[in-house]
């Protein structure tokens, strides 16, 4: 997946708000972290015009959207259960 398409992809999901972000370089420090926190490729959202929201980050931009994916499907059930739990009250 190139950059041009990575953002079309990403305008699909989130509109105009939609925003990308490639660090340029692949980490290799090995730590724990490394994966997600100095991940080179990420896809989200500006929020307030200003502040990157990340919904998902990788080793490439699939692996980023793959992310994003997995942490809606993540946020989605947790607002279920959270329904669901307010209903048996
Ligand atoms: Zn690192």
């Amino acid at each position: 997946m190139t950059k041009k398409h990575a953002l079309k992809e990403a305008q699909k999901r989130w509109g105009k708000t939609a925003a990308i972000r490639d660090t340029g370089k692949t980490c290799t420090c090995g730590q724990k972290v490394c994966d997600f926190l100095h991940a080179r490729y990420a896809v989200g959202r500006i929020m307030c015009g200003l502040f990157f929201e990340v919904h998902g980050d990788g080793k490439s931009w699939e692996e980023a959207f793959e992310a994003a994916d997995k942490k809606k499907a993540a946020d989605e059930e947790r607002y279920k259960n959270i329904i669901a739990e307010r209903k048996k009250r």
